[in-house]
Order: C-alpha cells, then structure tokens, then sequence
C-alpha cells in the first residue's frame, strides 16, 4: 500500500502544528498529522469553562519571545493581546502578609528590607554586578561578602527553597542550575517576568491560533488518535496502518513510551490542577501569585488577568499542585527531571532512534527538555528548513 503522505507528524502542539504548517505550506508536502488528546495546541490549549471563563487546561502559557521569526510566524495566525506578565511571591510577613515582585529585584527588596537597607544593599550589588543584570540565585550564594551573602540567604529562604521543595521534591542546589536560573535576582527596577523584546496573549487564545495553523489543504489531522494504535517501529521500518511509510516522521511525544519504556521510564514532574470559579470580578492582586514559603500548591494563577478577558462578576483560578510522574492513565508527564543520570536514559532511548530512517525527534517530550513555546517553535522552523533545503 503506498501512503498519500509525505510527511507523518505524531503530536498537535507547538512542535507538531509549526512543522505541519511549513512543510505543508512551504514544501508543498502532503503531512498527517496524529494527536492523541481530542483538541491541538499541546499543553498550551485553552477553553472557555462552564462560567465562561477562557482558561488553560494545562497550566497558564504566556507567549514571550526575542525571536523575531517565531513572533512573525505566529503572528500570521494570531493578533495579540500587549500582556507583560507580573509575578509576586505572597509570604508570611510581621502582621499578616506581604506580597513582593519575583524575580527577586530592586522593588522586592525594598518590600523585605525598608528603603534605607534596600538602597545600601542596592548599591553594593550593583557595584558588585551592575546594574540590569541578572544573578542566580546560586551565584548569589557563593559571594562572600557578608552583607550580599544575608540578602542571598533571604532570598533562598524566601524565593526558593520551598517553591522548589514543592515544584520538585528537591533542593535549588540539588536540581539542574538552568532551572532556578530561568528566575533570578534582578538588579533593576523592572518587575516583569520576562524581559524578552515580544510578549503577549493570543487575543482569541491558543487554541484558534493553532486551529489557523492546521488549517491547510494539505494536512490531514486525526484527533483523537493515539499513534500506538496506527504507528509501528519494526526494524529500521516504521509501519503506517501496517504499511511501510518511508516518508519523514516528526515524533514529538515522550520517546520512551515509543520503546514501551523498555529501559525504564524518563522521569517526570506531572501536576494536578485545581480550578475554582469564584463570583467575584478579580481574585488576587496579579496574574500569577507564587506561594514560596506555605501552602501545598505552587502557585495560583487567574485567567482573566492573563487573557485580558472582560466577564464582571465571576473569575477562575487555578491552584497548581506538583509531583512524581508515575505514567498511570490519565497522568500527563509535564517537566522533564534534567539530570545526568535521567539524561543518559534519555540518550539509550534517542539512540534507539538512529536507525530510523528520516525520523526526527522533536519537542519538549521528545527531546527531555525544559523548553519554552518559542524555543519548540524556533526548533521547529529550523528542522524544518533542513528539511526542504
Ligand atoms: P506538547 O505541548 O506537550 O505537545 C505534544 C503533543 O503530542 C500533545 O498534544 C500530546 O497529546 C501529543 N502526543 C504525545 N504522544 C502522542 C501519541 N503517541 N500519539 C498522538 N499524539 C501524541 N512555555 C512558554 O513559552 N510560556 C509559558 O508560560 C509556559 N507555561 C507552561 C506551564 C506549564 C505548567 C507547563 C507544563 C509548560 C509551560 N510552558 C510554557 C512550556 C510549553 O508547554 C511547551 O514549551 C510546549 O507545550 C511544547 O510544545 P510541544 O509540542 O513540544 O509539546
Ligand atoms: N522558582 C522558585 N520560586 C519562585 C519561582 C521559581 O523557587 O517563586 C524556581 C523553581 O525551582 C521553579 C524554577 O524556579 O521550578 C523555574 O520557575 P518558572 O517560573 O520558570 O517555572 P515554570 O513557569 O516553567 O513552571
């Protein structure tokens, strides 16, 4: 049986949809495309709820980018919403709580410390570093100065170590250094999340976004279809319907799961999400508000304040709770747990690969890695430019 594909894509998210379109639109190449959940869009798919509410099923998704072809790209399918995404950490404090800008900055530090402590210490940190410039957390904590290094401790006890304890079930010092670097303190006053130069919010959402996306005479896409049940690695072949199909494949799922985890699982953080609709018009002070040093949820995140959504009198949230991906039905892995150890598992699996002709691994599962939308759809244009030069 010849297939009338040229292209087989197993995944409908930022990966998949990025390759589907460009191969479809600019190579002219016939792709199918197979998604397991019902809906596109991956983990950054949204929906209206029941109050009518537009929320994000798996975790809040703000879109940040430097990449100036990403931004065009999807700017093709989307108008954006100007949203620059704020983020406080609520902690206890003397006489109730406090609320205090993170990443940790020069705002945050005059919240903890008074103005007169702040501007001291101020001074000597951008003596010490200059001034907008950003300092791990870890690297904070190796400086000897013993002024910098109390702030340091402050901002372990007060920023990370809980979070983290909760996010990973591990210390900031004992899990990969790139993690706790994606929020570090910041010398300036500048109390946004990103910095980076394009940041938004789909202004109808992800999921029309993807929808545009797809929507191509030449992609035929299967919701609703788990590739197990139509893909088959056999040997250096990978069966259709029981066919060979010799055309390119874009895997963008978990790879061990394509091995049935024959070398044990990679492992993953997954997190159960509890939403709640209130009836009042907004919840909390920002969009996202981290519990850093309480609670057993990582953080409470409110929709509308992301989407910009206009519904008076009722609001959803959402309470993100954090643990240990077991693969058990129903479970989405959601954070590669990066390691040496996990990432030389993850190298047995990707080897496995290799001798798969014109297969290619691609996203956030495929590859192990913790990796933003842009940096999956830069990927993705990349790959993709390989692949039709
Ligand atoms: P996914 O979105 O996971 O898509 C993979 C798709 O493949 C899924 O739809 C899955 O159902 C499908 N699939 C898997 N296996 C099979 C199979 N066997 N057959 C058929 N289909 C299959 N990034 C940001 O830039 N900004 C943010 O604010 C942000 N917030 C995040 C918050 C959370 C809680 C999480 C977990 C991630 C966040 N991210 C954010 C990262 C973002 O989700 C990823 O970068 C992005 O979703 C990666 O796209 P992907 O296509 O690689 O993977
Ligand atoms: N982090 C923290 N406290 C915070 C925010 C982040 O300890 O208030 C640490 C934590 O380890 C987290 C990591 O920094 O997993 C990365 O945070 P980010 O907000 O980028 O995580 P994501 O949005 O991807 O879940």
């Amino acid at each position: 049986m010849d297939h009338p594909f040229d292209c087989l894509i197993i995944g409908a998210g930022m990966a998949g949809a990025v390759c589907a379109r460009e191969l479809a639109e600019r190579g002219g190449k016939k792709v199918l495309v197979l998604e397991r959940r019902a809906h596109v869009g991956g983990n950054a798919y949204d929906c209206f709820d029941q109050a009518g509410v537009l929320i994000h099923k798996y975790g809040p998704h703000i879109f940040h980018t430097n990449h100036k072809r990403v931004f065009e790209f999807l700017s093709r399918f989307t108008t954006w919403l100007d949203y620059q995404h704020q983020v406080v950490a609520n902690i206890p404090a003397e006489g109730g709580r406090l609320e205090i800008p993170v990443p940790f900055n020069l705002v945050s530090m005059e919240l903890a410390f008074g103005r007169e402590k702040a501007a001291s210490l101020a001074r000597r940190l951008i003596a010490e570093y200059g001034r907008e410039t950003k300092v791990t957390i870890l690297e904070l904590r190796q400086n000897p100065d013993p002024e910098i290094a109390a702030l340091a401790d402050y901002v372990y006890e007060h920023v990370f170590v809980y979070y983290t304890m909760k996010q990973w079930g591990q210390k900031p010092e004992e899990i990969d250094p790139n993690t706790t670097a994606r929020v570090p303190v910041f010398l300036s006053e500048d109390s946004r999340y990103f910095q980076d130069v394009f940041q938004g919010m789909p202004l109808e959402g992800y999921t029309p976004m993807f929808q545009r996306m797809l929507d191509h005479p030449y992609i035929t896409l299967e919701l609703a279809t788990d590739a197990a049940s139509r893909v088959k690695l056999e040997g250096e072949q990978v069966l259709l319907d029981g066919a060979p199909f010799r055309g390119t494949v874009i895997y963008t799922g978990a790879v061990d799961e394509l091995f049935g985890c024959k070398y044990g699982r990679l492992p993953y953080r997954t997190l159960d999400f509890q939403f709640e609709t209130h009836p009042v018009d907004c919840w909390q002070s920002h969009g996202t508000v981290n519990y850093t040093m309480d609670q057993d949820y990582t953080r409470i995140t409110e929709f509308k304040q992301l989407t910009g959504q206009k519904l008076p009198g009722v609001t959803t949230i959402m309470k993100e709770y954090s643990r240990a991906y077991t693969g058990a039905e129903g479970e989405t892995p959601y954070y590669p747990i990066i390691s040496p150890e996990n990432n030389a598992l993850y190298s047995r699996y990707q080897g496995e690969t290799e001798r798969l002709p014109n297969f290619h691994l691609l996203g956030r599962l495929a590859e192990y890695k913790y990796y933003n939308m842009d940096a999956i759809a830069a990927r993705a244009l990349a790959l993709c430019d390989d692949l039709l030069k």
